[in-house]
């Protein structure tokens, strides 16, 4: 068993998160630390924040936890009036320093940037630019986006910006800073999320709403698929860069990857969570006593579960909520443990009784595994499990780390299969339909490719693994 296997959720992996502000006379490298405080969840390898004081910029950023990273002197030598920041975790690239974002470059123009996404003709892109004679310090699709920004010939960096995203494929949700501005785009397909806020009279960007509540900023609406938005001095400017004929939300994100108090397509998340438990119920009813999630992500389907069915709802699980991400090995003593550091199963509420467990995916199904016979081990008599979203069967290419195919507890097998697998007495999940009932927009405006193995930019579902595609071509440098 691999340490990641029961410290962590054994993925999908989040992507990352992104933010920009620009509001002249705001401590805005506070701002942007407290909303990568709250867009954590997003990435938690690595994050950082760049300002522009006086046309020049500083970034800083180190492997880590926002609140590890930052502290009070490295935020007070953080000014100016914009500032952009990141968190990551690396869905292209490995994990190392020089993958660690906001990226700087100046190979013309002077900028510091930060992505989410996953381009698909990175490898392209980044042959192209070594032959035009640029160096790379990291191995990341972003640090491509950047250079191509920053050699760009436009005059202003939006004409930058408006030159360089028709020719990048995939996912991108950026914000990139000038001295001038602080511009944010994102792909045709508006696959992953990025949203623009209000903050007293100026302007914010963000991967989430909920990295706007934080600092008592509002939601004014998502950033349309192809669009770009330029906030500085002269307020705020959009230009539709690409007409967008399809677009591709990612579904994942109203299943798990935002938080459940984020705003998605109009929609409070914890709600359409809720929804899609409710609507588990009535696909898939079961004789029961008890229903517990595993928390924090399944509480909100397992609530709406509870909900529709009439049974009652108790914590069998308590989360250990200060886990973050060790690199201690727990040694062989504490091995068969496994899964105790996570989560510490109630026997009083759960012996005896015919319980349901509420998830909201299963990628490889050994932290299930796990969790079933915890279960069992505290005593429950029966132990049915309820997924809120379909089987996971395919990789993602635009953004999202998952398992390679042949290690999915999906992959090849029937549902009964993957329950005998599990050691579940029952599992149903939620169908694709019973999803997009609950999100309340139709299936053709999003990304389901993991679970449909339907791309929607064309990708061979074989091929959808790109994680380290880049760094299969790119030489690391050795140099800081
Ligand atoms: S493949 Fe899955 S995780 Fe990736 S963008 Fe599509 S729906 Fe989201």
């Amino acid at each position: 068993m691999s340490e990641q296997t029961y410290l962590d959720r054994e993925g999908p992996r989040d992507e990352c998160g992104v933010f920009g502000v620009y509001a002249p006379g705001h401590d805005v490298a506070r701002l942007a630390y407290f909303s990568l405080y709250a867009l954590q969840h997003r990435g938690q390898e690595s994050a950082g924040i760049a300002t522009c004081e006086g046309g020049h910029i500083t970034t800083m950023r180190d492997g880590g936890l926002v609140s590890q990273v930052f502290d009070e002197d490295k935020l007070r030598a953080l000014n100016g009036d914009m500032g952009i920041g990141h968190v990551r975790y690396s869905t292209t690239g490995g994990g190392s320093w020089e993958n660690a974002q906001p990226i700087w470059r100046d190979d013309g123009r002077e900028l510091a940037l930060a992505h989410n996404g996953n381009l698909t003709n990175a490898v392209d892109i980044y042959n192209r630019l070594k032959r035009k004679g640029l160096s790379f310090r990291g191995t990341t699709d972003s640090e491509i986006i950047a250079a191509m920004i920053s050699c760009d010939y436009g005059r202003h960096v939006e004409d930058a910006v408006a030159n360089v995203m028709p020719q990048l494929e995939g996912a991108y949700s950026t914000v990139v800073m000038t001295k001038h501005a602080i511009v944010a785009f994102r792909d045709p397909f508006g696959i992953r999320p990025l949203s623009l806020g209000k903050l007293d009279g100026n302007y914010v960007i963000a991967s989430e709403s909920c990295a706007f509540d934080i600092i008592g900023a509002e939601l004014v609406r998502e950033i349309s698929p192809g669009e770009m938005v330029s906030i500085s001095e002269k307020g705020l400017e959009s230009r539709q860069v690409i007409e967008s004929t399809r677009t591709a939300h990612c579904v994942f994100e109203h299943i798990y990857f935002s938080r459940p108090d984020t705003i998605l397509e109009g929609k409070r998340l914890q709600q359409v969570r809720g929804k899609m438990g409710e609507i588990l119920w009535k696909e898939a009813p079961v004789e029961a006593d008890l229903v517990i999630s595993v928390p924090d992500s399944g509480t909100p389907a397992a609530r709406g579960f509870a909900r529709a069915s009439g049974l009652p709802q108790d914590d069998g699980l308590i989360k250990n909520r200060y886990v973050a991400r060790t690199f201690i090995q727990p040694g062989q003593e504490l091995r068969k443990h496994g899964l105790r550091m996570k989560f510490n199963p109630l026997p009083e509420i759960i012996s005896g009784q015919r319980v349901v467990v509420v998830d909201d995916s299963i990628v490889r199904g050994n932290t299930t595994r796990q969790i079933v016979k915890m279960l069992r081990d505290a005593g429950a008599k029966e132990v049915h499990l309820r997924i809120s979203a379909p089987p996971i069967r395919y990789g993602c290419n635009y953004g999202v780390d998952m398992s390679a195919r042949n290690e999915m507890v999906a992959h090849e097998r029937t549902i009964p299969e993957i329950a005998t697998e599990i050691g579940a007495d029952s599992l149903a999940y939620l169908s694709m339909k019973g999803v997009y009932e609950a999100v309340g927009t139709p299936a053709e405006v999003h990304c389901d490719a993991c679970f449909t193995g339907s791309y929607p930019l064309g990708d061979d579902p074989d091929e959808a693994d790109g994680k380290f595609d880049l760094e299969q071509v790119a030489v690391l440098p050795v140099a800081r």
